[in-house]
């Protein structure tokens, strides 16, 4: 009888706009930044409409909401769902917040139809995902998973010096209270794509089954200032030529490992700077993902060996190294796998993928069963006042988030 079940999209559509109000920008946007006046508004908005719908509401001591609605038996762990409500300066309407929003409208939806789960459904607001006021991206989870001391979180500090703990004391957070990770049977995030894939493909759905390998490098390669008319080419210490049989050989290697496999040469600087000087020093950045564990590796590893290679060919110093790294994770299967028979019973068209993009559910996966959904936005846009998302799709979301979390929350 819960086949043909379906969530109000209207009544969530109605509700992102009215969170939109809060913090909203000029442009279409919106800013509630982490702990900002607009993001405790934001938190108590959404507190008084879950209230509302009769679910009780506790606060962690790092200020991650969890909003719960009872099942028939209350000793059993919960299925989980949520994401963020707080936003880049010039951020979304849609980014987080849908997932929050998405997470509400599956408990009202159970309200309406007079279905109760035998296990207790929990909406859970991280806090500081964007991490753009305090620089700690994913912050709530992070401490919420162990994966990150909450001393640590407490002593961020915004740009004028506000610290995290005094920001969650004035939005009445009990901080320094014990911090225990509750039962958790199965989570599903929804969240807009933030890439352009869906869209192009003409899918409704994404099937997250992880979120790709990350890391970021940093090439250093020394030459020598030397006047450009002057000095002859092969009288030269030139640190270009390094860059120069590295970028088509890393774009080559790039290739060879599939569609999937990203490079990223985002910063490059030349010392002096000067047109007329052969540059004394070079650097630049490569950003490398792959979804796969081991072709991941190998990009890693073929980039460290171009680097020495082009090096000694050249005959100048240099070195490369990462200086941040963010470990894949693969969802898990039986979540995963909720999440695509949701898709077939609703007869939707999807796409099984990997996100390009960090989300608070990697922390979450790192500790209990995890999985997230896609829905397209507009252009690929997001961390943009312009992010727009289509009413169809965010309620097909929300379908399938709705029909996954009655098949993990039933039995
Ligand atoms: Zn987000």
């Amino acid at each position: 009888m819960t086949k043909a079940l379906r969530v109000n999209g209207d009544r969530m559509w109605s509700r992102l706009m009215q969170m939109a109000q809060i913090g909203a920008t000029a442009h279409g946007g919106c800013n509630r930044q982490a702990l900002t006046d607009g993001d405790i508004a934001g938190r108590n908005l959404l507190s008084s409409w879950a209230q509302a719908a009769g679910c009780a509401v506790r606060v962690d001591a790092v200020g991650n909401m969890f909003l719960r609605r009872a099942g028939r038996d209350e000793t059993l762990p919960v299925v989980m769902t949520g994401s963020h409500l707080d936003t880049q300066p010039t951020g979304g309407k849609f980014d987080g917040v849908y997932g929050v929003l998405a997470g509400l409208e599956v408990i009202e939806s159970l309200n309406d139809h007079r279905i109760t789960t035998l296990h207790p459904i929990e909406l859970s607001v991280w806090c500081n995902e964007e991490g753009s006021r305090f620089p700690m991206a994913m912050m709530g989870s992070a401490v919420w998973s162990g994966r990150l001391p909450i001393d640590t979180a407490y002593a961020l500090t915004d740009r004028q010096g506000i610290s995290v703990r005094s920001e969650l004391e004035r939005a009445g957070v009990s901080t320094g209270a014990p911090l225990s990770r509750q039962a958790v049977k199965a989570s599903i995030e929804v969240h807009i794509e933030q890439g352009p894939v869906l869209e192009q493909t003409r899918k409704t759905i994404g099937i997250v089954t992880g979120v790709q390998h990350m890391s970021r490098h940093e090439v250093i390669v020394e030459g020598q200032e030397a006047h450009a008319g002057p000095t002859p080419m092969d009288m030269r210490r030139d640190p270009i030529r390094v860059l120069s049989d590295l970028l088509p050989a890393l774009y080559t290697a790039t290739e060879r490992h599939g569609p999937d496999a990203r490079i990223t040469f985002g910063f490059i600087e030349t010392l002096p700077g000067s047109p007329n000087t052969v540059p004394g020093r070079l650097r630049f950045t490569v950003d490398i993902r792959h979804p796969d564990a081991k072709r991941y590796a190998a990009l890693r590893q073929e980039l460290d060996q171009l680097v020495r290679a082009a090096l000694v060919r050249h005959s100048l110093a240099g070195d490369v190294r990462c200086v941040w790294e963010a470990p894949g994770v693969s969802f898990d299967p039986v979540c995963v796998d909720a999440v695509r028979r949701a898709v077939n019973d609703l007869g939707l068209d999807s796409l099984e993928m990997v996100s390009g993009a960090g989300h608070d559910s990697c922390n979450v996966s790192a500790v209990v069963p995890a999985a997230m959904v896609f829905v397209p936005c507009a252009g690929g846009l997001s961390h943009n006042e312009a992010e727009s998302a289509a009413a169809g799709d965010l309620t097909a979301g929300a379908n399938v988030l709705l029909h996954a979390m009655l098949q993990l929350a039933m039995r």
